[in-house]
């Protein structure tokens, strides 16, 4: 089985700066590292990969600094990389990016099962996932939890409805995003980190995607556009309370009440 993984590099932590005039993170200096969604993603397809044999291939748009990530599933089970680089992929919005993972993937040996992170850190949308299936009209489902297992030539899988858990049958080739609940992902493997350091990883340029249309490539290929980006204000309301410690932790849990933390 041919098992794909879409996986982004995001900024390390929250504290992300924004470059107000340009209206764009900050990505210049900062750390990076592999969505955290997508490591879920990755365990699942080299759990499945394991099981029922076949092989994993990660694929990642980005700035040639992305090969880190790709690096560092192969120390976590993938067997092939692919990069897609290219400053025409640059300025992508999420439908951008969907037709161009979408473009890479129809270039890719015959794939039984996409797996995507149900969402990224940075961009936040939980777009990309869906758009890649309904541009490769594909059956996906979103927001996955549990893999039960591969029967004939479909998978069945749980995913999260918001207000309870739906247990589907996937014909395959099909494309899942992964929560956080669907496994534990491994530890990098020193082995494999040893074993995989001269491997080689693809890198496609928009000409290697020959045959797309280059007009739905990056800035160009995006129907949305940032007007303006801002950090959200950031609150400095304060109460102070006063009372017996009764009255204060029963006010305390009024409270939590209000603001739906309970
Ligand atoms: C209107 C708009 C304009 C934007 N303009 C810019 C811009 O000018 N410059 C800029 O840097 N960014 C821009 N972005 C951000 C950029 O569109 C997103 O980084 C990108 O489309 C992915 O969306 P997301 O991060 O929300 O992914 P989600 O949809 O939340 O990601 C879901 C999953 O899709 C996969 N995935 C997502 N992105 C990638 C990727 N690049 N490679 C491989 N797999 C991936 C991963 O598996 C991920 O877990 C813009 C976004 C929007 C909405």
């Amino acid at each position: 089985m041919h098992f794909v993984v879409c996986i982004k590099q995001v900024p390390e932590g929250t504290e992300v700066e924004i470059d107000e005039e340009k209206g764009v993170l900050k990505r210049e200096g900062v750390e990076s590292k592999l969505n955290v969604y997508d490591a879920y993603a990755l365990e699942a397809a080299v759990a499945l990969k394991e099981q029922y044999g076949g092989t994993v291939t990660v694929i990642s748009m980005g700035p040639p600094q992305a090969m880190a990530v790709i690096r560092e599933a192969y120390t976590l089970g993938a067997d092939d990389g692919c990069l897609l680089s290219d400053r025409a992929f640059a300025g992508a919005d999420t439908l951008a990016t969907s037709y161009t993972l979408a473009e890479a993937i129809r270039r890719l040996p015959p794939v039984d099962l996409i797996f995507c992170g149900m969402q990224t850190t940075d961009g936040d949308t939980a777009q990309v996932g869906p758009g890649i299936a309904e541009l490769l009209d594909l059956p996906h489902a979103s927001y996955v939890t549990k893999i039960h297992e591969l029967v004939g030539d479909s998978i069945i899988v749980d995913t999260d409805m918001g207000d309870g858990i739906e247990t589907l049958k996937i014909k395959l080739p099909c494309l899942l995003t992964c929560t956080k609940e669907v496994n534990e992902p491994r530890l990098p493997s020193y082995r494999l980190k040893r074993a995989t350091r001269d491997r080689e990883i693809t890198v496609w340029d928009s000409k290697a995607l020959s045959g797309a249309n280059a007009a739905y490539f990056g800035l160009s290929g995006s129907p949305t556009q940032v007007e303006r980006i801002f950090p959200p204000p950031r609150g400095r309301d304060k109460e102070i309370w006063e009372g017996s410690p009764e009255e204060l932790g029963r006010r305390f849990h009024d409270k939590l009440k209000e603001l739906k933390f309970v």
